[in-house]
């Protein structure tokens, strides 16, 4: 059974002014840029907004500006021109390689920065055509009352599964938005929350309009993908790490996950391997990114594989940086 995109307003504001008054003023309005996710879903049967407001034509948005403060990223900045940029793979490489990442080449040239982060939750049962979901009762995220996940639950566990944000979490970006009451700086983990339904911290009406980075602080950082197609696919689990050494002791250790909660996770307490040399760390840094992995039953492979996976490219994206940085002390 073909379901049809439901019908929708198109609105292409030309100045951020005019889309945020739009998006205010049409109560279930959606942001659009690259569509790759959006629409994918409207077409899906998950959701029916009365308009969807185009940013790609604002002008100014999709800038990328280097400079002593670190970088500045426009919300239409697409993935392709990111995971590129010379700049951006010689100072921020977690970002590039993240974005470079993110589904296949023809997507990245439509897919944004802004849409990437702002990508809907996924889940097993709800990434489904409408026939499937409605022969199934439907779930919590999307007209039903049950989580078929976590049965009796009163929130829903759909995963997030975007690639750049663990990357920028490393790396302490923080996002700038705008909205009828003005614009907004918070930091990257306050955008969003552990609930699959409403994962972003946006008021109705609000868009991400910017990502700002600090300069590099001397530490080797990178981004390593688990999926099922290597062509093309969400990933079953994301690491981001941002590692720094001094001689033959960790100096500074970052490390965020995707694809395991229904929010990016920055994995907590890794200030107690300061000082040690990696011997001493490769263990205990498997054993926090096992503990920071929430994974439920919400992709085609199991919580326990994702768990064990995601310990394991951690450990190996850390001894690669390790060894990194020994190499440019040289
Ligand atoms: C086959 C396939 C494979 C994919 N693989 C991956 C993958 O490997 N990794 C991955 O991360 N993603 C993947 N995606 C999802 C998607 O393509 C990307 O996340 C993409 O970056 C989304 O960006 P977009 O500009 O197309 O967003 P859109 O589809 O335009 O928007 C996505 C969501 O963000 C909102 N939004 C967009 N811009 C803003 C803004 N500035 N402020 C506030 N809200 C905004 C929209 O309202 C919408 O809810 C895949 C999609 C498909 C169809």
């Amino acid at each position: 059974m073909t379901t049809l995109m439901p019908p929708f307003r198109l609105h292409r504001p030309a100045s951020l002014a005019e889309a945020v008054a739009t998006l205010s003023a049409t109560p279930g309005g959606r942001p659009l840029a690259g569509g790759t996710d959006l629409l994918v879903n409207l077409r899906r049967g998950m959701g029916a907004p009365p308009a969807l407001v185009d940013l790609t034509s604002i002008n100014g948005l999709d800038r990328i500006d280097v400079g002593a403060d670190g970088l500045v990223l426009g919300a239409t900045v697409d993935l392709a021109r990111l995971g590129d940029d010379p700049r951006v793979r010689a100072g921020w490489p977690a970002l590039a390689q993240a974005a470079a990442a993110v589904a296949g080449p023809t997507h990245r040239e439509a897919a944004t920065l802004g849409g990437n982060l702002c990508q809907d939750t996924r889940c097993v049962f709800v990434n489904q055509s409408e026939w499937w979901r409605a022969a199934n009762s439907y779930c919590l995220k999307v007209r039903g009352d049950t989580c078929h996940v976590v049965k009796k639950s009163e929130r829903c566990y759909a995963v997030y599964a975007g690639d750049v944000a663990p990357a920028l979490l490393v790396l302490g970006a923080t996002v700038e938005t705008a909205g009828r009451d003005g614009t907004r700086h918070l930091p990257l983990a306050d955008l969003f929350r552990e609930e699959g339904r409403t994962h972003l911290a946006l008021e109705p009406g609000e868009v991400v309009t910017a990502i700002r980075v600090p300069p590099p602080d001397g530490a080797s950082t990178g981004y390593r993908k688990v999926r099922v197609r290597d062509s093309i696919d969400f990933p079953l689990a994301g690491i981001a790490m941002s590692l720094r050494r001094s001689g033959d002791g960790l100096a500074g250790l970052r490390v965020a996950l995707t694809g395991i909660a229904s929010a990016p996770v920055l994995v907590p307490d890794l200030d107690t391997m300061l000082g040690r040399p990696w011997a001493e760390i490769a263990g205990p840094l498997a054993e926090a990114v096992r503990k920071g992995c929430n994974a439920v039953k919400t992709t085609v492979a199991t919580p326990k594989y994702r768990r064990r996976v995601s310990a394991a490219a951690a450990v190996a994206l850390g001894a690669e940086l390790w060894a990194g940085q020994e190499e440019s002390a040289a």
